[in-house]
């Protein structure tokens, strides 16, 4: 946990808390803001130092739901201006009051760059972003981030899971922040390439709802400068208030979808947790260049 998370009690200032903003659940505005307070411990490493985005919905659900990139206006804190010449800030999280503070402005979900304050053009983390096409079954899904998972493996590379609160899944590659987001972004394609052109029943490397019927599209554009992805332990702006949670390899045979968790059962299980799935993550040191010599990716 930073130091800023322990030292900083939330206090939770919140209108209309009695707001119900997901009729599907029942979930009110309190219920989201007591989620971030709650969960702060546990998602503020994640956001630590990352540039974020974030998805609003002031008036819940059934108002209107949109994506924000720069924090100008309102009150919530901004990235260092200094950190990106030229491009306005983007949001910055770093205490459990930032996330109430968000909370109470109807900010859903909370979305992150690949790379961080210290190197801000160079990726700590690649994401491959499994998004089933219709029809695909969630068994499909699960098999499909094995698969990717073997040929990271192979790749020398170790990966972590989450669920989204959504869909799809997600599967994080860690990185030491060495090389620049062209390379980064063309090893993700290339691999991604790779699983189309081996399994072409399962997966595609194009998007487009027409080129995914009944398979697997592997997003791999979230790995580009500027692009975001949902982050850990963020709530979702979809009906049932899903969670992406951080989960073990060995815990996705018994998981019976994406939106596995929601803000109402995730603390819970967080504090339940005997050990943290993604322990190794926070260690791993790995490295894409040998990775990117064996897949024929140039720097
Ligand atoms: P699911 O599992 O349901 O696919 P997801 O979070 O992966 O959930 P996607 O639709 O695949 O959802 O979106 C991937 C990422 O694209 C999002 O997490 C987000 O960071 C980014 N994104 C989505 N909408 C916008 C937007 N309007 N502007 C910028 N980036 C966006
Ligand atoms: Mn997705
Ligand atoms: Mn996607």
């Amino acid at each position: 946990m930073p130091a800023a998370a322990r030292s900083r009690t939330p206090t939770l200032k919140i209108t209309h808390g009695e707001r119900v903003i997901d009729p599907a659940s029942g979930l009110t505005k309190l219920d989201l803001a007591r989620y971030y307070a709650e969960v702060a411990p546990w998602i503020l490493p994640h956001l630590e130092d990352r540039p974020a985005y974030v998805r609003r919905a002031p008036e819940g659900l059934g108002g209107t739901v949109f994506f924000q990139e720069h924090p100008e206006n309102t009150g919530l804190r901004g990235t260092d201006p200094a950190l990106w010449p030229g491009h306005e800030p983007a949001f910055a999280f770093d205490s459990p009051g930032d996330l109430v503070a968000a909370a109470q402005l109807g900010v859903v979900e909370i979305h992150t760059w690949n790379s961080t304050a210290g190197a801000i053009l160079l990726p700590d983390r690649m994401i491959f972003d499994l998004d089933p096409g219709d029809g695909v079954p969630w068994g499909l899904l699960r098999e499909a981030a094995l698969l990717v998972r073997a040929l990271l493996d192979e790749l020398g590379l170790a990966s972590w899971l989450k669920t989204t609160g959504g869909k799809g899944l997600h599967v994080a590659v860690p990185l030491r922040p060495e090389e620049d987001y062209p390379a980064t972004n063309a090893f993700s394609r290339a691999v991604v390439q790779h699983m189309a052109r081996t399994i072409p029943r399962r997966f595609v490397a194009k998007s487009g709802a027409r080129n995914r019927v009944g398979r697997i599209f592997i997003d791999f554009l979230r790995n580009g400068q500027s692009q975001s992805t949902c982050e850990a332990l963020s709530a979702r702006a979809r009906p049932g208030l899903g969670v992406a949670m951080p989960v073990g390899w060995d815990e996705l045979p018994q998981l019976t979808g994406s939106a596995h968790w929601t803000i109402a059962t995730a603390v819970e299980h967080l504090r339940r947790q005997r050990a943290d799935p993604w322990a190794g993550y926070w260690t791993s040191r790995q490295r894409l260049r040998p990775a990117m010599q064996t897949l024929g990716v140039r720097p």
